[in-house]
């Protein structure tokens, strides 16, 4: 048996022999182990769909595109909630569908993202579900630290490996698939060899918009206190007109599920309510990831400026685009350092503290990078 929609996910070619093979016959339960895009997210809808399609994973039908969009009704997503996944959802999520049966004919696939974040309780009850699985369910656990799953949840899934893709292979993707070479490089740079975030960066001008925020703060930042209280403006203003745009987006995601007036179909109730509840999540969280990014842009800038001050060529920049303009570019190594140290440990805190004031440990920030730029 071929299984067109796995030939589709690029690189990995051990992991995807592998995924072929387990397609066929598949075990009850997996573990993707690799870093923060490596692919193991493609993998897993390549995977879900092989597993969902009545067609060995065409690529072509209902199933397999609702799939590749993490919408199949049988297919149940669970993601961490602020820091950790917690039991309560496990146990809707996971442990109950587990055992009733699939909205749909066919296979449940449930698939669990940043899986190391699991409570210690939530643990627990998944591992009920792995110690007496279901025949029709498939578990696919995605980690970027996999030996931080407790070792009872390791030892009853396979440990399928995903190595970081090369730079060079990211760019050759992002050409692939119609993106110009100066703009590939750039993307994937700034992406840190992350596919999926180099592939929004290159898609429009809108996924380069966090690194005009980004510039906008430094600039700011460097004017004095006023400044760094602006600066912060800035980058929440750019974050709220990010959430603002994804409205649309959960539009599209319920179109399939509706009739033809728009309302929603009885028998997909259930996936309705939980493609809601994930789209409210993903919208709680924009604002933040939003952030982050603008952040993670300044950070890189400004070691762009400590690269360049220490006689670093074109090939070290992360924005080689800027070479000559960089925002930074009149910082001291020490200050620049210093500067990315303040931004880092904002990154850190907002990671790590979900309640945190956002504007408050933006605004701290920003008055550390002004004092050093001044
Ligand atoms: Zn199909």
């Amino acid at each position: 048996m071929s299984f067109p929609v796995l030939d589709r996910v690029p690189g990995q070619t051990g992991a995807m022999a592998f995924l072929r093979g387990a397609a066929e016959r598949p075990h009850h339960a997996y573990v993707f182990a690799g870093p923060e895009g490596s692919g193991k997210s493609l993998a897993a809808r390549a995977f879900a769909a092989a597993l969902l399609c009545h067609a060995g994973g065409c690529g072509e039908c209902r199933d397999c595109r609702l799939a590749d969009e993490d919408h199949h009704p049988n297919e149940f997503l669970v993601e961490p909630e602020g820091r950790d996944i917690h039991v309560d959802t496990i146990r809707a999520e996971v442990w109950q569908p587990a055992y009733r049966t699939a909205p749909e004919p066919g296979r449940k696939v449930f698939l669990l993202r940043e899986a190391d974040r699991l409570s210690p309780q939530a643990a627990d009850t998944l591992l009920k579900v792995l110690e007496e699985p279901p025949a029709d369910a498939v578990l696919v656990l995605l980690s970027a630290r996999a030996h931080e799953l407790p070792d009872t949840v390791l030892s009853r899934c396979h440990v399928v490996t995903f190595t970081a893709l090369p730079e060079a292979f990211v760019v050759d993707e992002l050409v692939r698939s119609g993106a110009d070479e100066v703009r590939a490089r750039l993307a994937a740079r700034l992406a840190g060899g992350n596919l999926g975030r180099a592939r929004r960066l290159a898609g429009s001008d809108e996924g380069m918009r966090f690194r005009e925020a980004a510039r906008s703060a430094i600039e700011l930042a460097a004017g004095g206190p006023a400044g760094a209280l602006d600066a912060a403006g800035v980058v929440l203003q750019a974050a709220a007109d990010y959430r603002k745009g994804m409205k649309d987006d959960l539009a599209t995601d319920l179109a399939p599920f509706l009739d033809d007036r728009g309302r929603p179909e009885e028998a997909y109730r259930g996936a309705i309510r939980r493609i809601e509840t994930r789209f409210q999540r993903r919208e709680r969280r924009a604002e933040r990831d939003y952030v982050d990014w603008v952040l993670l842009g300044i950070s890189a800038l400004l070691r762009d400026s400590v690269a360049a001050e220490v006689g670093g060529g074109l090939e070290v920049l992360l924005n080689p685009d800027l070479a000559g303009e960089q925002a930074g570019a009149r910082l001291s190594v020490v200050r620049a350092t210093r500067g990315m140290a303040a931004v880092e440990e904002a990154r850190a805190a907002l990671a790590e503290d979900i309640n945190l004031n956002t504007r408050l440990v933006l605004e701290r920030a920003f008055l550390r990078l002004g004092e050093v730029a001044a």
